[in-house]
């Protein structure tokens, strides 16, 4: 039988402690479907879009400070 249950999708999340919130941080430049997200321009927090993140996992080996995990 047929496990019907749907499987999670996981997704990109950023630790904001290592995140140095850089404007002109690589992760943003990488992702294929813009789900990185900043608040504003300089010193603003770097955030991803959970409803765009596709899991793809190349911001985390992009990111210099390693602030990137997928869960
Ligand atoms: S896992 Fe892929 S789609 Fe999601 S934020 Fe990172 S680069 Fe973008």
């Amino acid at each position: 039988m047929k496990d019907n249950k749907s499987k999670k999708i996981k997704k990109a999340v950023i630790n904001q402690s290592v995140c140095d919130r850089s404007p002109f941080c690589p992760v943003k430049r990488i992702c294929p479907v813009g789900a990185v997200e900043f608040k504003g321009f300089f010193g603003g927090e770097v955030t991803i879009n959970a409803q765009r993140c596709i899991g793809c996992a190349k911001c985390v080996a992009y990111c210099p400070h390693q602030a990137v995990s997928i869960r």
